[in-house]
């Protein structure tokens, strides 16, 4: 059912997703580990960072980022984990 591959249907050329690393796209936009709300973005519900695939930001602009998390982990401005019964 999911594999049809009779047709091969391609169309969806145009409407490839923007990827741009709001980092890179707003230079106003710093990466701060004091900065909790704006990491805040880059976490799951669970408190897991969120992949580069899925936050589109760029190779160094993760790594920062990541890195501003872990520090702001330390200093428990946010979590490592969240624990909650859903
Ligand atoms: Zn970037």
């Amino acid at each position: 059912m999911a594999f049809a591959t009779t047709r091969p249907r391609r169309k969806k050329r145009f409407f490839r997703r923007r990827r741009v690393c709001r980092f890179c796209a707003d230079s106003n936009l710093k990466i701060d580990y004091k900065d909790g709300k704006t990491l805040r973005y880059f976490l799951t519900e669970r408190g897991k960072i969120i992949p580069r695939r899925i936050s589109d930001n760029c190779a160094k602009h993760q790594r920062q980022m990541t890195l501003a998390i872990k520090r702001a982990r330390q200093m428990a401005l946010l979590p490592y984990t969240i624990t909650q019964s859903i």
